[in-house]
């Protein structure tokens, strides 16, 4: 079966095998080497000034930030599960929370940023996902974080979620205190690690610390030595390492954004070519959404010709195909997706089968969107 599903994604043989040596002792020079190797790998990648791993799935990731970077009061933008997750956390730990809330096919409008700035002169710290997951969604946080810190300048820390957005598209870091990223989406690992880049001002903002496993305070002191202050993930992080260096030495990071530029790109040609319906208004470049009525029979057809790929959840379960472009994805097999997405609709009588979705991927992929 084709793992096709916006996370978690298959791991790379090489990666695989890199995990696959005896577990080390994670308090030794053995082990601290290749941490240190990680982590610089990890803050190129980020383009942040420094970064944090944390044995948790992303939302861990997710937690630390509100719990280590929130004072008192949290703006978040809220297009969909996980911006709603946000929220959640925020509201835990008795944050008080103003939510600027959308549908999940609609991205943050920059105006109503402004406005709550404006309303609440006490607000201290910005969340956004880079994308909304749920949907598929892009939303425009670069120029969320320049409007803030134009206004509000470092008194409000910009918080993004690049969960699936890291090594997946350019991202502007200029503006951003914590760029949050997991191990299970574009880059390719098992689920299980979480990674929290920073800025000097996030990390000002820290101070002593909050809480207790999600300490940063804590956590940033050990990880720039070499260590973690608990058991670290050793498997994971080794993998982590393979997987860094794949992609910022050898693929390079220019040429992993833009073959999934185009493995996007082609993509939502074909799903408009076969007379379906993106869901997002601006999508991102992570997954492609479809919202069909039908979605859930499609799902199970797809699953005939070996393809796995996404639904929707909550109000939008059975309504979304979510059809992943994130981590190195061979060519023939996103070809091979739309073609049993073609197949699917003429089993459903909608549409008769004449090879559309292969014939324009692959022109579209290799011969239009090239350079
Ligand atoms: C997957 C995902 C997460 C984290 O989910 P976990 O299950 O905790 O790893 C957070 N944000 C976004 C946008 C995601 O796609």
């Amino acid at each position: 079966m084709l793992l096709f599903t916006p996370g978690p994604t298959p791991v790379p043989e090489r990666v695989r095998y890199a995990m696959a040596g005896p577990t080390i002792h994670h308090r030794t020079p053995e082990f601290t080497k290749i941490f240190l190797e990680t982590r610089e790998l990890l803050i190129e990648l980020l383009k942040m000034e420094d970064a944090l791993l944390f044995a948790s799935t992303g939302t861990g990731g997710m937690e630390a930030s509100v719990t280590n970077l929130c004072r008192r009061k949290a703006l978040i933008v809220n297009s969909g599960k996980f911006g709603q997750r946000f929220v959640e956390i925020a509201r835990a730990f008795g944050k008080e929370v103003v939510e600027l809330r959308y549908p999940w096919d609609e991205a943050v409008k920059l105006d109503d940023v402004r406005k709550a700035l404006k309303e609440h002169p006490d607000i201290d710290s910005f969340f956004i996902q880079i994308c909304e997951s749920s949907g598929g969604l892009r939303h425009p946080v670069e120029e969320v974080a320049s409007l803030i810190k134009g206004m509000r300048g470092d008194e409000v820390v910009v918080v993004a979620d690049g969960i699936t957005a890291v090594g997946v598209e350019p991202i502007e870091t200029d503006h951003l205190d914590a760029l949050i990223a997991g191990s299970q989406k574009a880059l390719m690992l098992p689920p299980g690690l979480a990674m929290v880049g920073l800025s000097e001002v996030a990390i000002e903002r820290i101070g002593s610390g909050s809480g207790y496993y999600f300490n940063m305070a804590k956590e940033l002191a050990k990880q720039r030595n070499g260590t973690t202050a608990y058991t670290a993930a050793t498997t994971l992080i080794i993998g982590l390492r393979e997987v860094l260096q794949i992609l910022l030495r050898e693929v390079g990071l220019d040429e992993l954004f833009d073959q999934t530029d185009r493995r996007a790109t082609a993509t939502r040609l074909v799903v408009e070519a076969l007379g379906l319906t993106l869901y997002p208004q601006k999508p991102a470049q992570a997954m492609t959404a479809i919202y069909d009525e039908d979605a859930e029979e499609i799902r199970s057809l797809l699953k005939a010709y070996g393809v796995h790929v996404a639904g929707g959840q909550d109000h939008l379960k059975g309504k979304l195909i979510r059809i992943n472009h994130m981590g190195l994805i061979e060519p023939h097999e996103a070809a091979w997706v739309l073609n049993a997405l073609e197949l699917a609709l003429d089993d459903m009588g909608r549409r008769e089968y004449d090879g559309t979705a292969n014939r324009l991927f692959c022109e579209s992929y290799y011969r239009l969107l090239e350079d």
